[in-house]
């Protein structure tokens, strides 16, 4: 498993919000003991981020605003440098779709901020660039990628995703899919309908058996294999879990390693290669969800638990 991963992602934001920095310290933490074989790899600097991959998605107004201190709204205020954190953070999205369709094997972006709710002209629910909607794009224009399908399991709906690549569909109906399974109702209260046959969603009313949930995460992945992706970009939160402070669904830790052995599974009967871009997930227990899903996905077993000996 290759984990694109840089620290400077948690300097900024305070353990007084949900989206915090021990978020992400404390699962690389966690990663790298329990998995000491898996490369953590540093991605480009978030100056080396093409302009024109953010221009895809965003609009220049929007990236302007990164720049100036004034909050978009409550969850998702101005920090100093937040413009070169979100940079970062699509800097590894980037790099990690690019490693999967390069060499066909799974990569993670394990960074902050997260992105699915920014749109193409506002940041909004601590989301500021939209890194997978950016990789989607620049894995059609600039990797040759005809059919790049996007998997959104965070428990909020990928709002932003949907509007990107909503517009990016009426210039080529069949170069993108969308399948994102949600709470509902829930923040940011989208997401209750198909958007035409490429642009899928799964709402899920809150409290829901876990088994339901399940179903329709299943019935999402099998309607992504039915769309024949060359490259599966997925928008992995684990905010869906049940001891999630901000929502209220019901998946398990074993939910989230059945998550990534369908992805291996994926791969291994259809010859798809994903990349995954960590979004939300505010629970205490982060770091072993994000574990069970990537050992599961990358079929490791048996891994060594901090303080054991090797
Ligand atoms: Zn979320």
């Amino acid at each position: 498993m290759v984990i694109f991963h840089d620290p400077q992602c948690a300097d900024y934001g305070s353990a007084m919000r949900p989206e915090q920095p021990a978020r992400l310290t404390r699962s690389a933490a966690h990663l790298r003991a329990a998995h000491p074989t898996w490369d953590f790899c540093l991605p480009p600097s978030a100056a080396t981020v093409d302009e024109a991959a953010l221009r895809r998605a965003h609009t220049a107004a929007h990236l302007r605003c990164l720049n100036q201190p004034r909050d978009f709204d409550d969850d998702t205020p101005f920090f100093p440098d937040i413009a070169t954190h979100a940079r970062r953070a699509t800097s590894a999205a980037l790099a990690a779709a690019e490693h999967a369709f390069i060499h066909r094997s799974p990569a993670f972006a394990l960074m902050r901020p997260p992105g699915h709710h920014a749109t193409a002209d506002t940041a909004m629910g601590f989301c500021y660039l939209n890194s997978i909607a950016i990789a989607a794009l620049h894995a059609h224009h600039q990797l040759g990628v005809r059919r790049v399908a996007v998997w959104d399991f965070d428990a909020h709906h990928g709002n932003g995703t949907e509007e990107i690549l909503r517009a990016e569909l009426g210039a080529d109906p069949d170069a993108y899919f969308f399948a994102s399974v949600h709470q509902s109702p829930c923040y940011p209260g989208t997401g209750l309908v198909d958007v035409g046959t490429a642009l899928r969603n799964w709402p899920i009313p809150p409290r829901s058996p876990r088994s339901q949930h399940l179903a329709a995460l299943r019935a999402s992945l099998d309607a992504i294999l039915a769309y024949k992706p060359e490259l599966l970009l997925v928008s992995a939160g684990f905010d869906a879990y049940v001891g999630d402070p901000i929502t209220a669904m019901t998946l398990e830790r074993e939910d989230f390693a059945q998550l990534g052995t369908w992805l291996r599974e994926v791969f291994q009967s259809h010859a798809i290669p994903a990349a995954g871009v960590l979004e939300g997930g505010y629970s205490s227990d982060l770091p072993m969800l994000i574990e069970a899903f990537l050992a599961a996905w990358s079929g490791s077993t048996g891994h060594v638990m901090p303080g054991s000996a090797p």
